[in-house]
């Protein structure tokens, strides 16, 4: 038990309460003496009563985070957490592929970490000092739980550098050689762990994959940023005429015709081309029927909404003028700070302009792996709409 004591502002303990994980500075009355920063305090309301544990960084405006609520000791909640995420995991998707994600932050009651698998390979990414000071007991849990064969973390973000913490990444144990192959749903993907984006896959985009092989019979597919071709790879099982993959990043397309390959899959059917989309889509000769756009996150800041929701206007609209009738168009944002209710309004806007009759066949959100807390809508990330354009 830690003998420290952040105590809240009266009148300021609805949220922690109401299970919320965050505590900003402007809720905190006393801030527990003498405790370094990234240490655990007990979290008091403002007439004593211990309402859980949170580990404390006075440098940040999050000034700390839950990690157990009500008499549970921290360290405690800490591997409780851990076990029942992969539990949860071992239930809805272990069955079915290799590489999930075991850990997602808040949604997981674990603040500041993730915890991606590629089949033998544990990825952890640890985004706050208090988390990096309870990173050896999470360690040790994961061990025990995930037995890896390499430990990698991939620790890298503008919020560490808030943190007071360096980049850090790198094998922690083994040795990671090149790509790892993965395999979900019986279709083999090649991960770049090192030079990827996030930990090298959009585990988040699982659901979506198989909605791709489903829909792809018969059509020609345009995968706009395609990243290392998941997409592509599931169109052409499930049997579409053809799939081109855009992206600017010629080694994401090298992986994603290696991934096509490991399949064994019809090469000839798959274009992979390194471009920008805005302009491809401005292509006049443009020949799909069923188009999906999963481009990065326009808005990384809430000051960047305006210019974001201008260029997912512009991507849209291009493509659903570029469908034929009937077309289909799976749409994405992982922008945080565009929410489904705003996403859709520039959907409509995109559909005005286009001067098209578009349709919501189907909503989507982050896969099961993902969880999302009741309690903290604010890690909501990703949605997408599958659309119907005629
Ligand atoms: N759909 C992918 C994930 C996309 S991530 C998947 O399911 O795996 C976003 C991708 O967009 C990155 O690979 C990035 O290189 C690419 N990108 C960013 N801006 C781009 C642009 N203007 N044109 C083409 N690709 C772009």
């Amino acid at each position: 038990m830690t003998e420290f004591a952040l105590v809240l502002g009266k009148g300021k303990d609805k949220a922690v309460r109401n299970r919320h994980p965050w505590i900003f500075s402007g809720a905190v009355a006393r801030t527990p003496a003498g405790l370094e920063d990234g240490g655990l305090a007990e979290v008091r309301s403002e007439d004593g009563e211990i309402l859980g544990h949170a580990y404390v960084n006075r440098r940040c405006s999050i000034l700390a985070r839950m990690v157990s609520f009500g008499a549970e000791p921290p360290l405690d909640a800490l591997r409780r957490n851990l076990d029942g995420a992969w539990a949860l995991r071992s239930g809805l998707v272990a069955g079915t592929s290799d590489a999930f994600r075991v850990v997602h932050g808040e949604g997981d009651g674990l603040p500041g970490l993730v915890v991606d698998k590629y089949a033998d390979v544990c990825v952890i990414q640890v985004t706050t000092l208090g988390m990096e000071r309870l990173k050896p007991v999470v360690l040790e849990r994961l061990r025990g739980l995930l037995k890896p064969r390499v430990l990698y973390e991939k620790s890298s973000s503008p919020a560490r550098r808030e943190e007071g913490l360096a980049d850090a990444e790198g094998a922690l144990e083994g040795t990671l050689d090149g790509p790892v192959e993965i395999v979900e749903n019986g279709r083999r993907f090649l991960v770049d762990i090192e030079r990827g984006q996030k930990t090298g896959f959009f585990l988040d985009q699982r659901e979506m994959r198989e909605l791709v092989v489903r829909l792809s019979p018969g059509r020609r597919v345009l995968n706009a940023f395609s990243y290392t071709g998941g997409f592509s790879v599931c169109a052409l099982a499930g049997g579409a005429l053809r799939v081109d993959a855009v992206d600017t990043s010629e080694a994401a397309l090298a992986l994603a015709r290696r991934s096509v390959r490991l399949n064994g899959l019809e090469e000839s059917k798959a274009g992979f081309e390194a471009a920008d989309v805005f302009g491809v889509l401005r292509r006049k000769t443009l020949d799909y029927d069923f188009i999906i756009l999963d481009p990065p996150a326009f808005a990384k800041k809430k000051t960047d909404v305006v210019p974001a929701c201008r260029g997912y206007k512009d991507i849209n609209r291009l493509a659903m003028l570029r469908l034929p009738p009937g077309g289909l168009l799976l749409t994405f944002s992982c922008s945080h700070f565009v929410d489904e209710a705003l996403f859709r309004r520039v959907l409509f806007q995109a559909a005005r302009e286009a001067d098209r009759t578009v349709r919501i066949l189907q909503k989507h959100r982050m896969a099961f792996d993902h969880p999302l807390n009741v309690y903290h809508p604010e890690s909501e990330y990703l949605k997408g709409f599958l659309l119907h354009v005629a």
